[in-house]
């Protein structure tokens, strides 16, 4: 298995706004998965139409992008074998409440409408390489190993 998937990930302005994005970017570190983009930003109106673009019809669409464009979100891209689908495990169900205690929705939040954290989902193909490049550009991805790389992979 290739371990060089890259995965789009985000700490939501809730997660932003609790001190979260520290103790979230620990959980990726810890896992082995290596931080290749991060970026401080503000989303404005035509990102969050862009980036949620999947959910327009739906009736929380609104507020979907009132919420995602309020405040500050950490935007990331991390590198690992089976990086997205193993980023999706860690971040439990889209619903806090029906997610696992040990995800980060299932530690951090209780509401569907503030679930601290977005990531690229393993179920739509090529989501994350969509999500990537709508939030970074190519030489804002940096290329790098690990110094623990060679304990961290038989
Ligand atoms: P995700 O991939 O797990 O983030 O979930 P989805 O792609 O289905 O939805 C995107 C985001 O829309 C979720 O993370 C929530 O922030 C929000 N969302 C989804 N469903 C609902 C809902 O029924 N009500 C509200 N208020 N927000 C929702
Ligand atoms: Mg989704």
């Amino acid at each position: 298995m290739s371990d060089d998937e890259r995965t789009f990930v985000m700490v939501k302005p809730d997660g932003v706004q609790r001190g979260l994005i520290g103790e979230i970017v620990s959980r990726f570190e810890d896992r082995g998965l290596k931080l290749v983009g991060g970026k401080f930003m503000q989303i404005d109106d035509d990102l969050a139409h862009e980036h949620y673009g999947e959910h327009e019809d739906k009736p929380f669409f609104d507020g979907l992008v009132e919420f995602i464009t309020s405040g500050p979100v950490f935007a990331m891209v991390w590198e690992g074998a089976d990086a997205t689908r193993q980023v999706r495990s860690m971040v439990g169900e889209t619903d806090p409440a029906e997610s696992a205690p040990g995800t980060i929705r299932g530690d951090f939040g209780l509401d569907l409408g503030r679930n601290v954290i977005h990531a690229s989902d393993h179920e739509d193909e090529g989501a994350n390489e969509r999500e990537i490049d709508l939030f970074f550009d190519e030489d804002e991805l940096l290329d790098y190993e690990r110094i623990d790389a060679a304990w961290l992979y038989e």
